[in-house]
């Protein structure tokens, strides 16, 4: 199969393909989009995928998922993804540097940041090749504060808008996935009053909750289901599928997780079911929207508070689902390739 043929090709601008033969880095970076800045951003993903085919078709989502989520956040970036085919483990700084040489090859039409697999410190290997990255240490650092602090304005905004409540005290939240997005919106969902619910495969990471924000630790078969008001996915992609939507009580999902939905018809599956999904690449768009602010006069406050607009991303896009009859999740993706222009 060819790219052009892929399933999740959508007149991407440029697709790359990068084999490195001394450090073994294969890579595939994909612009979906230049935005006005002529920019395009997203984060270096490495996976053993199975396949290339799992690869590709993996780039070319997430890659049109960061165009979406900068047009949505109002920022004036494209969408890029990089994937590099491997095991996070076997990881070196020659494969990095290769990487690194990759990403300079776009001349800054792509900037690379960290995702799934790899890391801040990961990004000090690439950048040592490239300027045009992101998300090293002592910039705007690890981006899941962030991420976490967008999660919670927009469980804040789901809230107001299904529940009619402005305030989160008593509200029970049920967080899939204890690291470092995870981690984060608890802080904020502990301060705000509501009462978590956690699971994590990592059993430190999820007692560390429990100690610290009071969390009520339950097992990886109850999480999804539990009788909350929202369930927030922040581990695992495609968690949302034929077999868990059916089993799904609480009236919102809101989490961090990429690409929670299996397939983009579970979007409508969920509407159906009565319940209010905030589409992920909106609730988590925190990371990219402080990524992307960094720079010499990088502002914490300031980025923080164009983060916090994500509420009001939130309330436009449910504002049109109900205009339009639609899920929430078409019609964010509805909003945002307006704006993109496709
Ligand atoms: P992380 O690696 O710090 O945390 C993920 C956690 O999920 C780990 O603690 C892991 O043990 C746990 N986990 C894995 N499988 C699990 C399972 N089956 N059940 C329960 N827990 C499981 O990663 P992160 O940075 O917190 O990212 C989490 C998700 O948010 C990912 O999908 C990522 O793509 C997405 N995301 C992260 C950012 C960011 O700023 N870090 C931004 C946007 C989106």
């Amino acid at each position: 199969m060819t790219v052009f043929q892929a399933p999740d090709f959508d007149d991407h601008q440029e697709v790359r393909f990068f084999n490195d033969l001394e450090s073994g880095m294969r890579a595939i970076i994909a612009i979906h989009w230049q935005g006005a800045s002529n920019i395009s951003g997203g984060g270096v993903r490495m996976k053993p995928y199975l396949d290339e085919q799992a690869a590709v078709a993996d780039v070319l989502r997430l890659s049109r998922a960061m165009s979406y989520k900068f047009a949505l956040a109002g920022l004036p970036y494209g969408g890029g993804k990089t994937v590099i085919i491997g095991d996070p483990q076997q990881k070196t700084p020659e494969l990095l540097n290769a990487l690194g040489r990759a990403v300079e090859s776009f001349g800054g039409r792509y900037m690379a940041g960290p995702d799934v697999g790899t890391t801040s410190e990961d990004m000090v290997h690439i950048g040592a090749c490239t300027t045009h990255v992101r998300g090293r240490p002592g910039e705007s650092g690890d981006t899941s504060p962030a991420t976490g602090f967008g999660i919670y304005h927009a469980i804040r905004a789901a809230v107001r808008h299904k529940l009619g409540r402005d305030d989160l005290a008593g509200i029970k939240v049920a967080i899939q996935g204890c690291g470092a997005v995870g981690r984060a919106l608890g802080h904020y969902l502990h301060d705000a009053g509501a009462e978590l619910y956690v699971h994590d495969i990592d059993r430190q990471a999820m007692a560390a909750m429990v100690s610290d924000f009071g969390a009520v630790a339950v097992t990886g078969g109850e999480i999804l289901s539990l009788e909350v008001e929202v369930s927030a996915p922040c581990a695992l992609g495609a968690v949302l599928n034929d077999a868990s939507i059916p089993t799904i009580v609480a009236p919102i999902i809101c989490g961090g997780a990429n690409n929670q939905l299996a397939k983009e018809r579970h979007g409508e599956s969920l509407a159906d079911a009565g319940i209010l999904y905030v589409p992920d690449y909106v609730a988590n768009a925190g990371g990219a929207i402080s990524a992307t602010s960094e720079g010499p006069d990088f502002d914490r406050g300031e980025a923080f508070a164009t983060v916090a607009r994500i509420y009001d991303t939130c309330i436009k896009i449910f504002e049109r689902a109900d205009q339009d009859g639609v899920s929430s999740s078409r019609a964010a993706d509805r909003i945002a390739s307006d704006i993109i222009g496709r």
